[in-house]
């Protein structure tokens, strides 16, 4: 099937077009499923692809210049002239759901997903619900197919009420939103979407930005969506400006809110742009937060 397909690609490049400046073009990374089980779940964090953005000042750090960015890279015993950010999804198989979490770029930027879905067994058409914490192009790209037509066409897509409305609200998403429309089934805030999944409020990143707290019996595991972005940076220094904020005041909050929460809980976390497979707990220390990733 082919649906207004120049309009659709054309959004799709518009809704990326602060992701993909702000970065060297994304090359194909190859394909990659990691699983781990949380309770009686089945999760596989699935890549998409890997990307750079340079420690220009752009992006990371905004306001405290690229020489305080390479400081904290530096202390990580990371690169210092450029930040390593991956996009990621999660998949969660369990009480009769295949769940994905987020759908990365698509396949119109050398996005990987439906390869590393592959990787994990499971086939488009098999996936019964999306949670979209946002709809920035590397979070809701992979919805649609490289032809234009709906990429897992049995699901239901979950994404809060306040981010549809925000997404249906931008020209440039029009082809999408009118693809995606009858699947999508908005949510308060703070609900329990399905069994076992809640929806958190994590506004600032963009208008309806949620994360994800995924329960099986005692195990909780929380997508932060884009809390945070690098694991080393955005923890190191929550309260820098990042560009790809909306609100960056809200974005702050929300920010070192939810790495409170999480330090203090001590639950696992999911985060779609650290390090592959984006899995681990995060830690206080000093003005900050640190990232340790755990083995799956
Ligand atoms: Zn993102």
């Amino acid at each position: 099937m082919t649906r207004s397909l120049s309009p659709l690609l054309a959004g799709l490049m518009l809704l990326g077009a602060a992701f993909v400046q702000a970065q060297a073009a994304p090359a194909p990374t190859p394909p990659a499923a990691e699983s781990f089980r949380l309770g009686r779940l089945r999760l596989t964090a699935l890549r998409d692809l890997q990307n750079v953005v340079p420690n220009d000042g752009a992006v990371f750090g905004v306001g405290v210049g690229p020489a305080a960015v390479a400081q904290v890279l530096a202390a990580a015993g990371a690169p210092t002239d450029r930040i390593a950010l991956g996009v990621d999804a999660l998949l969660v198989r369990g009480d009769g759901r295949v769940m994905l979490f987020d759908t990365g770029l698509g396949p119109t930027v050398n996005g990987q997903l439906v390869a590393s879905l592959a990787l994990a067994g499971v086939k488009p058409d098999q996936v019964t619900d999306i949670f979209i914490t946002h709809s920035h192009f590397d979070h809701v790209g992979g919805l649609a197919t490289g032809d234009g037509a709906l990429a897992f066409p049995h699901a239901v897509i979950h994404m809060s009420n306040r981010e549809w409305a925000f997404m249906r609200g931008q020209a440039r998403a029009k082809a999408l939103v009118a693809l995606i429309g009858p699947q999508v089934r908005p949510f308060e805030p703070g609900v329990e979407v399905v069994p076992g999944v809640r929806a958190v409020a994590l506004y600032g990143h963009t208008p309806g930005h949620t994360g994800y707290e995924i329960a099986s019996g005692k195990a909780r595991l929380m997508d932060i969506g884009d809390s945070a972005h690098s694991a080393i940076v955005s923890l190191a220094r929550p309260d820098w400006d990042i560009s790809y904020d909306q609100d960056r005041a809200a974005g702050r909050a929300s920010r070192r809110a939810v790495l409170l929460r999480m330090a203090a809980t001590h639950e696992w976390v999911f985060a779609p742009h650290f390090p592959f497979p984006g899995v681990g707990h995060i830690e206080a220390k000093g003005q900050g937060f640190v990232w340790a990733p755990d083995k799956l």
